[in-house]
């Protein structure tokens, strides 16, 4: 087992390893601060993984009590939000309690969101079961639920007390919910030189998971190291393939799943910074594009270089009169730019 330690205002632990969740208890009592742990899951994550985790904790005389929620992205809202915190309330789950979320990023999300309000803040343990949770969204502190008028617009910042990461269980995903992680993995090795694409072109990504999990997750706490509270502008790095991918999420009215989107804006965006002038490497699109193709992660665009850069104009990273993007110059490192509508309307054409 890996442990990766995360400096932040309150620092905390990451495991990763294969089949550690049996292990759960040894790893998690360090931390507590009472023998009572409330699970959060979603009702699919439930029929796999929670008997285990309530044994794995009980075995070790810790007592546990789970709250289970219908899985997918319409239950991450107040009522589930609101549902949670009164469960907790019900069950006299007390301030040096602890919160387990077990799932993926919408379990994560809601069940850290629900952490920081109860009684002004608790512990919470996230133990992310979905590629996209391990790689992202376990890791930062940043939580939410959505709005009727948009994604995520209610959060706190609540930083987790551990991360648990059993690779075992992300390597037994269906293909398409693995995919979907796969899109954030291959960006990770767009901002960074990582032994991702190169384990996917060798064919040796599945063995060497642990590994590319662990570079993921390790480049992730270094950024939010840098930008906690997301303020300085670090965290934008993240962003790389994002802009383009927002904006196809909007045109597809939703359609289109996040992990396309953000493999299709990788390519595009790739795209966009050869014909900036900013990507040297000619064979480096090529290679970006080949590895999102490898997971399904590329769709074809119906819309004009116009329509694509309208979509763009209302992300709330812009300034004024112009669009951010975080652009490779090579495979490995991305850069902010900010280009002009006309710009990008320009330049996007010879993309597409
Ligand atoms: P998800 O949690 O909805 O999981 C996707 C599906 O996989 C669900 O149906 C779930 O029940 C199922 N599932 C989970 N684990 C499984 C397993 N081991 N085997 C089989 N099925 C399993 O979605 P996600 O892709 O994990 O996360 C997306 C969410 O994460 C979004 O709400 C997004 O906003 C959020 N997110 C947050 C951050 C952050 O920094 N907080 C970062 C990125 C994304």
């Amino acid at each position: 087992m890996r442990e990766i330690r995360a400096e932040v205002s309150k620092p905390y632990s990451i495991c990763i390893g294969s089949g550690i969740l049996d292990c759960l208890a040894s790893n998690v009592k360090p931390i507590l601060t009472s023998e009572r742990l409330a699970i959060v899951t979603d009702d699919i994550v439930e029929g796999l993984y929670l008997k285990r985790v309530k044994e794995a904790l009980e075995k070790e005389g810790l007592s546990t009590v789970a709250f289970v929620f219908p899985n997918g992205e319409q239950s991450k809202n107040i009522e589930t939000l609101s549902d949670i915190l009164e469960f907790l309330a019900k069950n006299h789950i007390r301030r040096n309690d602890t919160l387990i979320a077990l799932g993926g990023g919408v379990v994560g999300d809601i069940t850290g969101l629900a952490a920081a309000l109860y009684m002004r803040g608790i512990q919470v343990i996230q133990i992310p079961t979905t590629l996209l949770s391990a790689v992202d969204s376990s890791v930062g502190g940043k939580t939410a639920v959505d709005l009727k008028n948009g994604k995520n617009l209610a959060g706190a910042f609540w930083q987790p007390g551990l991360v648990f990461c059993d690779v075992a269980i992300i390597k037994d995903l269906p293909e398409d919910i693995f995919a979907e992680g796969m899109a954030e993995a291959i960006k990770c090795n767009v901002i960074r030189k990582l032994p991702i694409i190169s384990r996917i072109e060798e064919g040796t990504l599945k063995e060497n998971l642990e590994e590319v999990i662990a570079c993921c997750i390790d480049l992730k706490r270094e950024i939010v190291e840098q930008d906690e509270f997301d303020e300085k502008g670090i965290r934008n790095i993240l962003n790389a393939g994002h802009t383009i991918a927002h904006a196809v999420e909007k045109l597809s009215g939703y359609t289109v799943s996040h992990g396309k989107a953000v493999g299709t804006g990788l390519v595009i965006e790739a795209g966009l910074a050869k014909a900036c002038g900013l990507m040297k490497d000619d064979r480096a699109v090529e290679t970006i594009r080949k590895a999102v193709q490898r997971f399904g992660l590329m769709v074809d665009i119906p819309w004009d270089a116009e329509t694509l850069t309208n979509a763009m104009r209302s992300d709330k990273k812009n300034r004024s009169s112009a669009i951010v993007f975080e652009l490779p110059t090579e495979i490995g490192h991305c850069q902010e730019i900010s280009l002009e509508y006309a710009e990008v309307v320009e330049k996007l054409r010879g993309c597409l």
